[in-house]
């Protein structure tokens, strides 16, 4: 029988209690931590193209926010659950504070089918999700972001309504935008490039190189086709890569650029010519170096995590690996970047387009990938140095690190009244 799914959030609190516990955390600091600090659930009617309304349930879960304005982005998917918003909210916390980025950490979900919905759909629903949450975001509350089948069009609905509502234009409210609207230049590819940095510096600590290392990619969206692209060109070799519809893979090596030009006109990678069909879960079995997990939470089970052959994981997704399969990869001794450190590329440039907005300036796409690269190395190796200090997995040095300067944040505030 397959294992059971855990609960994303109850991943996250054991996760959370294993750090505390290293961290000898003050009961009332780690009581703190083990709860969002607000939670928004709405209902969002929805005139579809039929002319008939549609209810969905939207939320926003804000986690902590006492290094900075919350931050964290917004997924439209069926399986969206509130247990799984707080997961991605408190995941976003300790990430901000992994990179050391002056943010908080929150997260927002739709309950919903965009494959299934029209442009005009998904535009009423956005606007109309917006109004929702309006009270709650803005440039120093909080500041959405794209997620799972979210990109730079949803966040101008959501500026554009933000702005209506507020009467001026406010570029800083969404992160993630379109150029045009203030959006950073290197943005789109900052997560696949983050986690690409931290797999070269992982190689680097174990000895080896990425020149003709092989390796797979599951879910070939934003976070797992940039990897596979940026990976490619500092020397590594794609063999495989799959999205929700299932995978191809090419011992000779698969070209990423070609992959990604026959899913944006198939929509699918199935059918890219001159590979083999292989299932998700096949992909994550496959014989090779390296291996991205960038599509949804609990991909790596512990069933699989026994069959696990690359020597490095890199999460570029957020939580792909539940805590039984944690503790088999550590076991056997594969070297994981943890998500809150491996996918933090996205919200460091994030950081970036938020502070081009406020000063009013655009940098270049050199400068800003140059940024990314000095932040994510320093915050690869600070995590690094405290799994070396305090002899623990780089999951758990992560959360160390990201734990630890928010508690000491909240320390340092002290409690009001
Ligand atoms: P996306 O919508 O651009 O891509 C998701 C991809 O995963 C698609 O190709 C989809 O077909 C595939 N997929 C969906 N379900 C799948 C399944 N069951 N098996 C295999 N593939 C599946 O989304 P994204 O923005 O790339 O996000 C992917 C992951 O990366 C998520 O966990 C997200 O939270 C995380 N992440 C994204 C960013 C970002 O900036 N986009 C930042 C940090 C973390």
């Amino acid at each position: 029988m397959s294992e059971a799914k855990p609960n994303p959030f109850e991943s996250a609190l054991k996760q959370l209690d294993i750090a505390a516990e290293r961290l000898k955390l003050d009961p009332g600091i780690h009581g703190i931590l083990r709860q969002p600090k607000r939670i928004v659930t709405i209902s969002v009617p929805v005139r579809m193209d039929n002319g008939q309304t549609k209810t969905f349930t939207g939320f926003r879960v804000q986690y902590n926010d006492a290094r900075g304005p919350y931050k964290g982005g917004i997924r439209y998917h069926p399986n969206v659950t509130l247990d799984e918003v707080k997961a991605l909210s408190a995941w976003m916390t300790w990430k901000c504070s992994v990179a050391d980025i002056p943010f908080g950490g929150a997260k927002g979900g739709i309950i919903c089918d965009p494959k299934k919905m029209s442009q005009g759909e998904l535009e009423r629903m956005t606007r109309r999700y917006t109004t929702g949450i309006a009270d709650i975001i803005g440039p120093d509350r909080d500041v959405p972001a794209p997620d799972v089948y979210t990109n730079a069009q949803v966040m101008a609905w959501i500026l554009d309504t933000y702005s209506q509502l507020k009467g001026v234009m406010v570029p800083g409210v969404v992160t993630g935008k379109p150029i045009s609207l203030g959006g950073s230049l290197g943005r789109d590819t900052a997560t696949g490039r983050g986690a690409a940095f931290c797999t070269r510096e992982a190689a680097k600590v174990k000895g080896t190189t990425l020149k003709g290392a092989t390796f797979a990619v599951q879910g070939f969206g934003n976070a797992g086709a940039n990897y596979a692209l940026i990976l490619e060109e500092m020397g590594a070799k794609l063999i495989a890569a799959s999205d929700s519809k299932g995978g191809v893979l090419n011992r000779r090596g698969l070209d990423a650029k070609k992959v990604l030009q026959h899913k944006e006109k198939s929509g699918l990678v199935v059918g890219y010519s001159g590979a083999e069909e292989v299932t998700n879960e096949e992909l994550l079995e496959t014989e090779c170096e390296i291996l991205c997990p960038a599509a949804l939470e609990n991909a790596i089970t512990k069933d699989i995590a026994r069959k696990v052959k690359a020597k490095i994981v890199t999460e570029a997704a957020n939580g792909p690996t539940t805590p039984e399969a944690d503790k088999v990869l550590d076991q056997n001794k594969v070297f994981l970047i943890p998500d809150i450190l491996a996918n933090s590329g996205g919200v460091i440039v994030s950081y970036l387009e938020w502070v081009q907005n406020l000063d009013r300036l655009s940098w270049s796409e050199e400068e800003v990938n140059s940024k990314l690269e000095r932040k994510i190395t320093t915050a690869f190796k600070g995590v690094h140095g405290q799994s070396a200090e305090s002899a623990v997995s780089m999951r758990t040095a992560a959360l160390m690190v990201g734990v630890g300067r928010v508690a000491e944040a909240i320390r340092t505030l002290g409690l009001w009244p």
